[in-house]
């Protein structure tokens, strides 16, 4: 099957007037190449940008705002297009605006005057990592200064937005094209819990860490056949234990409409250094477990395509 061309409705701010020509793409959506065989696969990479805005004007060290980082995760992933799946990749830091929140998610505490749009909170605006965080992992404030409406508006509209659009185009792209689609969402995780952490401080996590919402973005088939395909490259795999997913495998997951999504996070000890973020001496190898587990996950959503 060809690759066919995505749709390109013009992107429009938060007052739907058409938005300017962007001075540097802040994502980037890898398709299959020409001739390939395509599988209703998508692998979003929300966290991995390492571009920092010019206007972001944070107060902390840009060393520990960098912890914030997924570093690499687009990397590990390159290999996508090679299979016949679609990979979205954030080009911007999470640390700027983090994409895997709702837009209401926000803590009003740090905008100077009154925010105009719906405020709807979760745990995570109190940890201080709601949609623009306030703290970083070893609780560091990140401002030194409230931010103005427009400014975060800014960013909802020059980068929030546009992910979730690439998103949502590549999804319905697929499922346009095949009636289904099997998404992957792709994170790493610190070697262990820093203070911010819901679990114990110290706590080592698995190698690797997958999340279905407590089984409701994914069948339970295609969770046991991902845990299955880690654990025989010699890896160990914890069920939503102690990360979940949040609100992009919670939107992209409708298992009862054909659309399975899952959150895979990734042990940085396994691939990087985390003080310098340079690559490790085993980055080549996790990279290959990698891509033969996701050979399988293509083969899934080849074959779960032909049941329709
Ligand atoms: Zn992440």
């Amino acid at each position: 099957m060809q690759p066919e061309a995505q749709p390109t409705a013009p992107l429009t701010d938060s007052e739907g007037e058409p938005l300017e020509p962007l001075s540097r793409n802040v994502v980037e959506v890898r398709r299959p190449p020409p001739r390939a065989a395509v599988v209703p696969l998508l692998f979003d990479s929300p966290h991995s940008g390492t571009w920092y805005p010019e206007d972001f004007d944070h107060a902390c060290d840009p060393a520990l705002l960098r912890k914030a980082e997924d570093t690499h995760v687009d990397d590990l992933y390159d290999f996508a297009p090679s299979l016949g799946a679609t990979l979205v990749c954030a080009v911007f830091p999470r640390s700027y605006i983090d994409v895997n929140r709702r837009l209401a998610d926000i803590d009003i505490t740090m905008i100077e005057g009154a925010w105009p749009d719906p405020v709807d909170v979760s745990p995570k605006t109190r940890s201080g990592i709601g949609l623009i965080w306030r703290l970083l992992d070893d609780r560091t404030p990140i401002y030194a200064r409230k931010l103005t409406v427009d400014e975060v508006r800014h960013r909802i509209d020059r980068c929030y937005r546009p992910y979730w659009d690439a998103l949502h185009r590549s999804a319905e792209h697929l499922v346009a094209q095949h009636g289904r689609l099997v998404h992957i969402n792709c994170h790493s995780m610190p070697e262990e819990a820093g203070p911010l952490s819901w679990v114990p401080r110290g706590t080592r996590f698995a190698d690797i860490v997958l999340g279905d919402r407590d089984g409701t973005t994914c069948t339970p088939e295609f969770t046991a056949l991902v845990a299955e395909a880690f654990r025989k490259e010699g890896l160990s795999v914890a069920i939503n234990d102690p990360y979940k997913g949040v609100e992009i495998v919670k939107q992209m997951g409708r298992p009862a409409e054909q659309r399975e999504s899952m959150q895979i996070e990734i042990n940085r000890r396994l691939y990087m250094d985390e003080a310098t973020r340079e690559r490790n001496a085993n980055y080549a190898s996790l990279k290959a477990s990698l891509r033969r587990v996701m050979e399988q996950v293509a083969a899934y959503a080849a074959q779960a395509a032909r049941r329709f």
